[in-house]
């Protein structure tokens, strides 16, 4: 029996002989790589600044940190996600406000976020869920709308900023495009994520993308960023190593989330990799699936672009009408059967206990309930060859034949 996993890592001889380059150089922390790798990375997405950070759950919470969040504020985010988008809220002692996505989308509705909006709000975290970006103009009208009921704390970046800020948990989404423009530019920040799952593999990491904010410089925003990151001190360890610079300051109690060498070396060579044929790849077997299902009836497809956007085919988001979740976890289970590993992406926050305990109900959800009951992730990675989508299509439409839908009404 083909055994089909869901998302294995595409790793070449190059990727093994940059991280052999690193470990041999003497420097396997924060240095070079990582500096090489912040600079390649804001170049592919049009933005003065990236930086490197250990996580994109850590790099969400520093930016959360920069503008001052915390105790007393709401951030708004989509109830559609992992959960890293919503507990990084947490983390810096602010309230997760959940919101349900628009109907028949994956993604937040911009005019729900209009209705959360109130003067403790004070960022909008969306998720460009599979890679589909979210209506960044959107987001931004109601921001602006709502404008007057922004009550900044005083001598931070939100006062800066003057409105609330509009943070994209842009984890899927490196690679895809948004008007024109490349996601990662779009949003005030943008943070990836480099889980080995993610589009781009560095085993983990995260990134923050940034521009100027107002009259403070991207070039100052990244040094707060760096030190925020490392512990409030005024030198990473490799400028301290320098001749001479032993000497720093601890000016703040900084966190430790800096992102290392020896996982920049693997993002160097995925990035130019993923420039020069892995994201086609991922087009294109996004487009073989669509080929082999587009006939049958009883599929939902995802699209790949619009006339607003491209998506970065992070993953495959299947619907099959007229199911429900036991049907779905049935189907689900009969690929595996087979052989075929598929997913589930997500299951939506309010079902989770710490979400139900923050006094989230699924109910409030429907939209996202709709979204959730009859999804099938399919496999999409770069070493998934055309006849493997085949054969994953031709499975699944079988087991759909042999067990004919319970259609729910
Ligand atoms: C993977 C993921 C994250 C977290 O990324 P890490 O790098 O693992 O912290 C955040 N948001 C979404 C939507 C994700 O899928």
């Amino acid at each position: 029996m083909k055994k089909i996993d869901f998302s294995p890592p595409d790793i070449t001889n190059e990727e093994i002989n940059e991280v052999v380059d690193t470990l041999k150089s003497g420097w396997l922390t924060t240095g070079p790589k990582t500096k090489k790798f912040e600079k390649n990375l804001a170049k592919f997405c049009g933005v003065e600044k990236a930086i490197g950070i250990s996580s994109a759950t850590m790099a969400l919470e520093m930016v959360l940190r920069l503008f001052d969040i915390g105790e007393g504020d709401e951030v708004i985010t989509t109830a559609y996600t992992y959960t890293a988008s919503a507990s990084a809220i947490a983390h810096v002692g602010a309230k997760p406000i959940l919101v349900d996505v628009k109907k028949g989308e994956f993604n937040i509705d911009p005019q729900k976020i209009a209705e959360k909006i109130n003067s403790k709000t004070k960022a909008i975290i969306p998720v460009d869920v599979a890679g589909i970006p979210v209506d960044y103009d959107e987001i931004y009208k109601a921001i602006e709308d709502k404008k007057e009921l922004f009550m900044p704390k005083k001598d931070t970046m939100q006062e800066t900023l003057g409105r609330i800020l509009l943070l994209s948990d842009s984890a899927h989404s490196v690679g895809a495009k948004y008007k024109g423009k490349m996601i990662g530019s779009v949003a005030d920040f943008s943070v990836f994520s480099f889980h080995a799952v993610k589009n781009i593999n560095m085993a983990e990491g995260g990134a923050i993308l940034f521009n100027n904010i107002g009259d403070i410089e991207s070039a100052k925003i990244y040094r707060k960023l760096q030190m925020l990151s490392l512990h409030g001190q005024t030198k990473d360890a490799f400028s301290k190593n320098e001749l001479g610079g032993w000497r720093y300051s601890i000016d703040f109690l900084g966190y430790k989330c800096n992102m290392t060498d020896l996982n920049a070396s693997l993002g160097l060579i995925q990035l130019e990799r993923y420039k020069n044929g892995l994201l086609q790849k991922r087009k294109t077997i996004f487009k073989r699936y669509i080929d082999n299902l587009k006939n049958e009836s009883q599929f939902i497809l995802p699209i790949l672009e619009n006339e607003n956007m491209e998506s970065s085919c992070h993953l495959f988001l299947l619907r099959i009408k007229s199911i429900d979740e036991n049907k779905r976890d049935q189907i689900i289970d009969e690929m595996s059967k087979k052989g075929i590993a598929t997913n589930v992406h997500y299951i939506p926050l309010p079902m989770h206990p710490a979400y139900k305990n923050l006094g989230y109900n699924i109910i409030d959800f429907p939209n996202t309930y709709e979204m959730y009951e009859n999804e099938i992730s399919l496999p999409i990675y770069t070493k998934l060859r055309l006849e493997e989508v085949d054969y994953i299509c031709e499975v699944l439409s079988n087991i759909l034949k042999e067990y004919p839908c319970v259609v729910k009404n």
